[in-house]
């Protein structure tokens, strides 16, 4: 299954130089770090990388998905899951929300700036108490004659700390479950919202925040969509968000093959490469078949999203399998290293950590079956 076309190639091929010039020889630095730079976006932006699916009246190239594809599948090339969830956050997550659900005013406000990497947002929905059940958020976003005044928390929000805006979920009704939930646009320079950092497992190189929402007022206007209709813009945007989840997955899993191949063709045992190892040659063998099976799947979802159809059950298919196999490949490869693959010094340890995040961001593994389930079972259609 080939979505590419010639001048996607040539996307590929400028963004990947990119990657190789500004971004390889500091990443681990921004991983020690636990952020990346504000520069780095807007030389992103300038180079036409963010926003490719966003309209070019709202400063953005108005290119097809396979353009997104590749933002996706080459950042996860370079062995920091950090950098690449840091700019899909802002590219798939927060401007999108906008960009499908804003008004004009707020798209011609916030999204040539976004596109540009002069500024970048997060999407702020998961709580202290409600995570996989998004319909439990107790975030208020309180109607006034003026706007709406938000109160509550939010963890574990990507770009939490950094970002110049916030899409943030609230309920505006609170007697209501899914069916009282709004999304709105907060400004970082609003009074009554802290951030601090979490230090976490992997994906060093994003800033996770913790968030806290005190009286924070908003006007009217910053409300995105519909009132109450914020639940389900969350529940139509996940499809694209477990897509780019499994695309990045796979890209990181095919990746990790390849370094660990080479490792593999110079490491010698009893006299000779350890790739000529019958049991580590099926076991690549093994891996290599599953990558390429779940690529082609993937692709094959990719276009039919590209193309306006519903894939929401096979979004999450994809997310779940692409993401477990990556965590197989991961443990496989660190394996093939031996001792040296549990050291800093070796790329591999990084895959391993960041690969973990995988079944449960965007929907834990547990999540996606239970939906999958559903829609198998039960028909029920979303
Ligand atoms: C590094 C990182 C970045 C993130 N970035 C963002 C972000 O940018 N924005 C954002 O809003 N969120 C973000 N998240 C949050 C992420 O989406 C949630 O962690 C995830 O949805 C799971 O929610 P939870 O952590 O509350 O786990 P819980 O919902 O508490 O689940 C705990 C366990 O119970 C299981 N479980 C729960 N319900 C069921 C059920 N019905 N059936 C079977 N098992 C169940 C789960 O699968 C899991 O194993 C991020 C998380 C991390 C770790």
């Amino acid at each position: 299954m080939n979505i590419f076309r010639e001048e996607h190639h040539l996307f590929r091929t400028a963004l990947r130089d990119f990657l190789q010039r500004e971004v390889v020889p500091y990443i681990d630095d921004w991983e020690s770090e636990g952020q990346i730079p504000r520069s780095i976006w807007s030389k992103f932006g300038n180079m036409g990388f963010l926003g490719t699916t966003i309209a070019p009246k709202y400063g953005g190239s108005g290119l097809d998905f396979p353009y997104q594809v590749i933002l996706t599948e080459e950042t996860s090339k370079i062995n920091s899951g950090g950098f690449s969830a840091a700019v899909v956050g802002h590219d798939a997550l927060a401007m999108v929300y906008l960009n499908k659900f804003g008004s004009t005013r707020l798209k011609e406000q916030f999204l040539p700036a976004s596109c540009m990497g002069q500024s970048f947002g997060c999407l702020a929905v998961t709580e202290p108490h409600a995570g996989s059940d998004v319909a439990s958020i107790r975030t208020s976003a309180k109607k006034t004659a003026q706007g709406y005044v938000i109160n509550g928390s939010k963890t574990f929000i990507t770009n939490g700390v950094l970002s110049d805006y916030l899409i943030v979920a609230a309920k505006t009704d609170l007697d209501q479950q899914s069916a009282g939930i709004s999304l709105f646009l907060l400004n970082r320079t609003i009074p009554g919202i802290q951030a601090s950092a979490l230090n976490k497992l992997g994906w060093k190189a994003s800033d996770t925040a913790e968030l806290s929402f005190q009286d924070v007022f908003i006007p009217h206007e910053h409300l995105i969509g519909e009132e109450n209709m914020g639940f389900y813009y969350i529940m139509q945007n996940f499809a694209l968000e477990r897509l780019i989840l499994a695309i990045g997955a796979i890209a990181a899993s095919q990746y990790a093959l390849e370094y660990s191949l080479q490792y593999m063709s110079q490491r010698k045992a009893f006299g000779r490469s350890i790739n000529k190892f019958q049991v580590l040659r099926h076991r690549i063998a093994q891996l290599a078949s599953q990558i390429e099976l779940q690529k082609t799947y993937n692709y094959t979802i990719c276009k039919a999203f590209d193309d306006g159809h519903n894939v929401v059950q096979q979004c999450a298919m994809a997310k779940l399998m692409s993401t477990e196999l990556s965590d197989k490949v991961m443990t496989e490869c660190l394996q093939f290293f031996g001792g040296y693959g549990y050291m800093e010094d070796y790329k591999i340890a990084r895959m391993f950590r960041d690969s973990r995040l995988g079944t449960i961001g965007g929907g834990t593994s547990e999540i996606m079956r239970e939906l999958i389930a559903k829609m198998v079972i039960d028909k029920v259609k979303y």
